[in-house]
């Protein structure tokens, strides 16, 4: 599974020049270091690398952040990825069948969309009995367990009426 970063930076080694390791802003606003420091630290805390670019993060910056695929709402039956970074999105039926919609959050977020704007779009639509939208590891698991729910446009013109589960054996 591919992590979102906002941002990456190269920051050198203290002890070795000839060595960098990579500060990464996530999508939720936490930073990360390689470093052994930061990733055998648990709790984890900031490393001298992360406190360095949250100083200076335009000495460290390297390139621009991600462009993220583009939702475009199209009569598709799945998530389809088309030229110009967009990626033609099914319409999902209201108070249909959820594993619909958690197929298109899985979809989107194998695309590269960033789970925080997936969960905006689709969170309430399945959001769990106390309305908090569900996590993107719940939404992994049910759609690798049970398989991709589409709509089925063979079987009926009522989008809400026919689905078929594909198994394609795709991982993120
Ligand atoms: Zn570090």
């Amino acid at each position: 599974m591919t992590i979102q970063y906002v941002s990456q930076w190269e920051v050198p080694s203290n002890s070795d020049p000839t060595k960098t390791y990579k500060v990464s802003l996530t999508e939720d606003g936490t930073y990360q270091c390689s470093c052994m420091a930061w990733t055998r630290h648990m709790p984890r805390r900031d490393c001298s690398h992360i406190t360095q670019v949250k100083a200076n993060p335009e000495l460290y910056e390297k390139g621009a952040p991600k462009v993220y695929p583009e939702i475009v709402l199209a009569n598709v039956d799945e998530v389809k990825q088309m030229p110009e970074n967009k990626l033609y999105t099914p319409l999902v039926p209201v108070g249909g069948n959820p594993m619909i919609v958690a197929t298109v959050m899985y979809d989107l977020l194998k695309f590269g969309v960033p789970w925080g704007v997936i969960r905006e779009r689709y969170g309430k639509m399945i959001s769990r009995s106390d309305g908090s939208p569900p996590s993107k590891d719940t939404i992994i698991a049910n759609v690798t367990q049970h398989g991709r729910v589409i709509v089925d446009r063979e079987k009926s013109s009522f989008m809400d009426t026919a689905y078929k589960t594909v198994w394609e054996g795709r991982t993120l």
